[in-house]
Formats: C-alpha cells, sequence, structure tokens
C-alpha cells in the first residue's frame, strides 16, 4: 500500500544536510547549512541575509523552470 501519491512523490526531494555538522535539513531551505554553524560562520545577521537571498534565488530559478504552477 503506497501512502504516497505520485504527484505527492515529485515534490520530495533529497534530504539535505548541513555541510558543516551533517545535521539534516528538513526545513526546505536553500543553503546547505544550518542555522547554528551558519550563525558561527558568518553572524545571526549576515546569515539570515544569505539566507533570504538564497530563497530568492531558488523562488526565481524555480519559475524559470516551471516547478511552480504545476497545478496538478
Ligand atoms: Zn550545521
Amino acid at each position: 500500500m503506497k501512502l504516497i501519491p505520485s504527484k505527492e512523490k515529485r515534490r520530495v526531494k533529497m534530504s539535505k544536510k548541513c555541510v558543516y555538522c551533517n545535521t539534516e535539513l528538513t526545513d526546505g531551505r536553500s543553503i546547505d547549512v544550518c542555522d547554528r554553524c551558519g550563525y558561527g560562520v558568518w553572524g545571526e545577521k549576515m546569515f539570515n541575509t544569505i539566507r533570504s537571498q538564497m530563497d530568492d534565488a531558488r523562488e526565481k530559478g524555480n519559475l524559470n523552470q516551471g516547478f511552480i504552477g504545476e497545478g496538478r
């Protein structure tokens, strides 16, 4: 018995891990660094800026690749 319908399956992506500490990142962020390491490396403010820029870039990328509005 399959619990995940095939159309949902496409949205499940490979799990990401923090490149620094290998913590699994489950919140769908665009950057492969967890908050703890990001704050440690860049500082909280800088890391938040980097994250939002990457989220932004990803959204634009998704639009270009047609991932958004795939309504079925
Ligand atoms: Zn980490």
